[in-house]
């Protein structure tokens, strides 16, 4: 039996020399693949008792959506500055050069809700740190900070030493 890693292709030196992209687009272009990801994130969510599933913009919508629908839980999605309609709360990040700006709709999740957070990878820790933080100012816990794709080498988890940090998949 096929293994996701089998499903996702590395590419390097993309965006720039020396770095390894890990394109998660090859697992989404093979049913077999996408399915195989969907399920090994269902796994690590067995027996956690949670009240929404909260996904990163924009590859953590892909992998967040099949979850909420699968466990029947609402998604609260984090998006780029100026994309939500109504009332929101902001957080901004470091990124190598400049900063970004996420945001979450205010009644997205409610005080004491117990969330899973979503992405497909984690690098540096600076997108889920920021997300993290959004949901705690709308006085959400987070429960589980769920990737499909781990780059140790970048050392993320330290952003995060206070979280439950799980991935299905890691690399150096
Ligand atoms: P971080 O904030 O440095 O942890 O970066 C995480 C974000 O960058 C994720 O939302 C990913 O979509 C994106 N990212 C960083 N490196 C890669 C990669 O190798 N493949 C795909 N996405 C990446």
């Amino acid at each position: 039996m096929k293994d996701l890693s089998d499903y996702l292709r590395s590419i390097p030196d993309f965006p720039k020399p020396g770095i390894i992209f890990r394109d998660v687009t090859s697992i989404l272009q093979n049913a077999d693949g996408f399915k195989l990801a969907i399920d090994s994130l269902l796994q690590k969510l067995e027996g956690v008792e949670f009240d929404v599933i909260a996904g990163a913009e924009s590859r953590g919508f892909i992998f967040s959506a099949p979850l909420a629908y699968k466990l029947n839980k609402p998604l609260a999605l984090i998006r780029k500055k100026g994309k939500l309609p109504c009332e929101t709360v902001s957080a901004s990040y470091a990124l190598e050069y400049g900063f970004a700006e996420i945001e979450m709709h205010k009644d997205s999740i409610s005080k004491g809700q117990k969330v899973i957070l979503i992405d497909d990878l984690l690098a540096t820790g600076g997108t889920l740190e920021a997300s993290a933080k959004l949901i705690e100012m709308l006085g959400g816990h987070v429960e589980k900070i769920l990737t499909l794709i781990e780059l140790l080498g970048l050392h993320g988890r330290e952003k995060l030493k206070k979280y439950n940090v799980e991935s299905v998949l890691s690399f150096e």
